[in-house]
């Protein structure tokens, strides 16, 4: 038994020498879904899921997604862990096997580049993970902050190599606020049709705010330079909210 790993070109910590591809795999996904790994999923992310649209266009990338889901519901936490550690151990070894060849690589990891915390149990055993992998630094967004449903912040609290983003657009905008009140420690990632409607939709909350300078086009998703998560760096480090634009502008 063991989970894939996927090499998403946007997050990768190391993209091959001709700046279009991803040689280090760093992210984890599951399938996106109410019916799957979503339980917050929203009317708006349902609407525009970009990493859904591309499991209805490759079916072979939603077969390893829904295997990596089959794996985990089957076991408790200890077992999950023990999965998603090894899963961790091996994308360690790449690092250091490119590190042996002179690359320089971040140990950054992207929990979920597709699909969300499913359930209690799962989001502990990526807790356990975290606190086990503290030379890696993970980074996630999530939408399983409503108590309504599933609640996943207090697991994941107190992690300091872990940076959470809530994902928020204007459908759980009043769960969101909530969740920040009982936990002022986490991220927005905030979505709205417009960089100036994200603006407007959050003017007068306290704190930081980025647009992301991929979605705004700003910089590539991959070049020779790095990916774009690890050029930029916003969110594998936590700095700051960020707003993305369904309309790229
Ligand atoms: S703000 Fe930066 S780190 Fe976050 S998604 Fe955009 S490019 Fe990636």
């Amino acid at each position: 038994m063991s989970l894939k790993r996927s090499a998403d070109r946007k997050v990768t910590n190391l993209p091959s020498p001709n700046g279009k591809t991803a040689k280090i795999a760093n992210s984890f996904g599951l399938p996106a879904g109410r019916g799957y790994s979503c339980p917050g999923a929203t009317e708006t992310c349902q609407r525009v899921c970009y990493a859904g649209k591309l499991e209805n266009l490759y079916k072979g990338l939603r077969e390893v997604l829904t295997a990596n889901l089959a794996e985990l519901v089957a076991l408790d936490r200890a077992g999950m862990a023990r999965l998603l550690g090894d899963m961790i151990a091996d994308f360690r070894a790449d690092c250091e096997r490119a590190e042996a060849r002179g690359a320089r690589v971040p140990r950054d990891f992207r929990i979920h580049w597709d699909g969300d915390f499913f359930s209690w149990e799962y989001a502990q055993a990526w807790a356990d993970v975290v606190r086990d992998n503290a030379d890696v630094r993970f980074w996630v967004y999530t939408r399983s902050f409503d108590p309504r449903s599933l609640d996943v912040l207090p697991a994941l609290a107190d992690l300091t190599n872990l940076s959470v983003y809530l994902s928020v657009d204007p459908d759980n905008l009043e769960a969101a606020a909530a969740a920040r009140k009982r936990h002022p420690w986490v991220r927005w990632a905030y979505l709205a049709e417009t960089f100036a409607d994200g603006r407007a939709d959050l003017d007068g909350l306290p704190g930081k705010r980025y647009p992301c300078p991929e979605n705004g086009r700003r910089i590539p998703l991959i070049s020779a330079k790095g990916s774009a998560c690890i050029r930029c760096g916003i969110c594998p480090s936590g700095r700051g909210d960020v707003v993305f634009s369904v309309a790229k502008r």
